[in-house]
């Protein structure tokens, strides 16, 4: 019966392949006795792969785009709609009864196996939108029927969201009113950043979270970090403590593993050595879309990577690439 229950997430590439690393750490850390399952795509490099299969207990990859069937047709021109598709591949595990699907972007820090106690289709109400629910954490029963019906359903109405939560909460639509037992408490799909937006609350309830979710556009992977300290750089719209927890686990469990041929963060994270620095450099390590975002942020690194010397090196780089 355990055996027939999984929790499912979802990467397609190496950097949410990162999230799912630590997700999945964080589910053994726990000690669940359910299956873990992920479903990828082509685009995850083999090395990423390999790190997956120590800790998963199955890998399925799936490539939308090469399928001859009508979610492929639609794709061809709607490709916006290819991460949200590859998530529905979740309802083909049909080697499972019963599954919990979870986001990358998750970090569990209680055991929360009774979820598989619950019915399909159960989840926790969005913060930005209570009648609808978020679709970064909830119970399926995986099912070929279902998977069809969602897919046709999809392209037939596509996603008031753009995303796979828009198109979830119509296809279940019933879930806002029907039955008080498929919503499910707020301490299985924590935003991290309620910490901060209702923080009596978290003071109250708080001890009892057991999934916490960095959704939005900030990753906990491309916040920077003291690779001298060991500790996260605190400006996030998550919260310090949980960012932390995600990077405390990273380090010890993910990141001694990665390789230069990991691609994309994965790859930049590799080069990460903690201990002291060298003289003239920056103790805070980030990646390159980090760097990008602490940019935009307006935090210039003046002193390490945004240096100006780096800035002309830089260009002139391009200016010679360009000439070639
Ligand atoms: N995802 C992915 N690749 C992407 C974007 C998303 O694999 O380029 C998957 C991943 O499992 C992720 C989920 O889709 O957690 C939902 O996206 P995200 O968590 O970024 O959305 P949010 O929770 O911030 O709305
Ligand atoms: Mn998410």
């Amino acid at each position: 019966m355990v055996d027939q229950q999984a929790f499912v997430t979802c990467a397609t590439n190496d950097t949410y392949a990162l999230g799912a690393l630590v997700l999945a750490h964080s589910l053994r850390n726990v000690q669940t006795t359910r299956k873990l399952a992920i479903i990828v795509t082509p685009q995850v490099t083999n090395k990423i792969r390999s790190l997956l299969g120590n800790v998963f207990d199955l890998i399925k990859v799936v490539d939308v785009l090469d399928s001859k069937d009508e979610a492929n047709l639609t794709l061809l021109t709607r490709p916006e709609l290819g991460v949200t598709f590859t998530k529905f591949h979740c309802w083909r595990l049909t080697q499972f009864q019963k599954c919990v699907f979870l986001d990358a972007d998750i970090l569990v820090v209680q055991n929360c196996d009774e979820l598989f106690d619950r019915e399909e289709l159960s989840a926790v109400p969005d913060v930005g939108w209570p009648d609808c629910f978020n679709s970064g954490v909830f119970v399926f029963q995986p099912n070929e029927e279902t998977y069809s019906a969602i897919i046709k359903f999809a392209i037939q109405n596509g996603s008031f969201d753009g995303g796979d939560q828009g198109v979830l909460n119509m296809f279940f639509k019933d879930w806002r009113t029907a039955d008080i037992s498929r919503h499910l408490s707020f301490i299985y799909n924590m935003n991290a950043n309620a910490t901060y937006s209702y923080q009596p609350a978290y003071k109250q309830f708080g001890k009892d979270v057991k999934i916490v979710h960095f959704l939005g556009h900030i990753k906990p992977w491309m916040q920077m970090y003291n690779s001298e300290t060991g500790r996260v750089q605190p400006d996030s719209p998550h919260s310090f403590e949980h960012l932390q927890l995600w990077w405390d686990l990273f380090m010890r469990q993910v990141q001694p593993n990665l390789t230069e041929e990991c691609s994309g963060i994965a790859g930049e994270l590799s080069k990460l050595q903690i201990g002291p620095i060298a003289p003239g450099s920056s103790a805070f390590i980030q990646s390159s879309e980090a760097r990008r975002y602490a940019w935009e942020r307006g935090q210039v690194d003046y002193m390490g990577a945004d240096a100006f010397s780096n800035i002309e090196k830089k260009l002139q780089e391009s200016i010679e690439g360009s000439k070639k």
